[in-house]
């Protein structure tokens, strides 16, 4: 579970999150959408903290990530993250990639990571394609790649921030088709993403951001078909 409690970030004195509360609970499937510049990646990249937070809490799984004695490290193993550019070493395989950091970190072996590793690239259609680098593999292959890469930590949440959004539009349904899975796998998930087609099918909850605020949020039926916000209606209505 994640409990954010007044979250402020700011950049000097650029405040960009301007207190943020919400929970997530397990097997939760949560949308995040707004405006560019809202705040979203930033919002995302606390709950990792990939940025150092200015105010309020974020607990994971009862962990405070402020706390400074947290080990940051130990807690980044159970959250797994896919950017929108999949940051692959270009001269590893596919495999070698997604077996990196089980290895790395001591939580597989050589020979369980590859298990797990082959196991995972099936899991994302990519069974043929373990030995292929990076340069050889389409966009949506290597976010693909990525997302397995990312679930070989066997991670408690997965973070996504536009994960299609750097794709060509004809790969960008494969990414999807995998998230897709994942939720109905039962996996907690926080996506940030513009496929609002794909927030409307997938969430559970989705959340409208706005200016470092959360807006509205709710089930997507609620946000989607009857918003009650202007700042949402409005949004809607540029992107719809
Ligand atoms: P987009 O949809 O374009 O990805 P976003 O909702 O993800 O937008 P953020 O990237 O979280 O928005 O940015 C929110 C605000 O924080 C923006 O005004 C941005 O300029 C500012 N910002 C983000 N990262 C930094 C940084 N490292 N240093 C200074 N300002 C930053
Ligand atoms: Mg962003």
């Amino acid at each position: 579970k994640i409990s954010v409690t007044g979250l402020v970030k700011s950049y000097g004195d650029n405040e960009v999150l301007k207190g943020i509360d919400v929970e997530i609970a397990p097997g939760e499937v949560v949308c995040v959408i707004g405006p560019s510049g809202s705040g979203k990646s930033t919002f995302l990249r606390c709950l990792n903290r990939l940025e150092d937070i200015t105010g309020g809490s974020v607990v994971v799984d009862g962990v405070d990530l402020t706390d400074k004695k947290v080990d940051i490290d130990e807690v980044r193993q159970h959250i797994g993250m896919v950017f929108q550019h999949f940051n692959l070493f270009p001269h590893m395989t596919a495999l070698e990639n997604v077996m990196l950091a089980p290895v790395q970190t001591k939580k597989s072996t050589k020979e369980e990571a590859r298990e797990n590793g082959i196991r995972l690239l099936g899991q994302v259609g990519l069974a043929d394609k373990t030995e292929a680098r990076p340069a050889n593999l389409s966009g949506g292959q290597k976010q693909r790649v990525a997302i397995a890469r990312a679930l070989a930590m066997n991670p408690d949440v997965m973070l996504f921030d536009e994960a299609t959004s750097a794709l060509d539009p004809e790969m960008v349904g494969e990414v999807l088709q995998v998230l897709r899975d994942l939720a109905a796998g039962g996996m907690t998930m926080v996506v940030v993403t513009h496929e609002m087609g794909f927030a409307r099918e997938v969430s559970d909850r989705v959340i409208f951001m706005a200016d470092g605020y959360i807006v509205e949020e709710g089930t997507p039926e609620g946000v989607f078909g009857n918003p009650q916000q202007p700042r949402t209606q409005d949004f809607l209505r540029k992107v719809l």
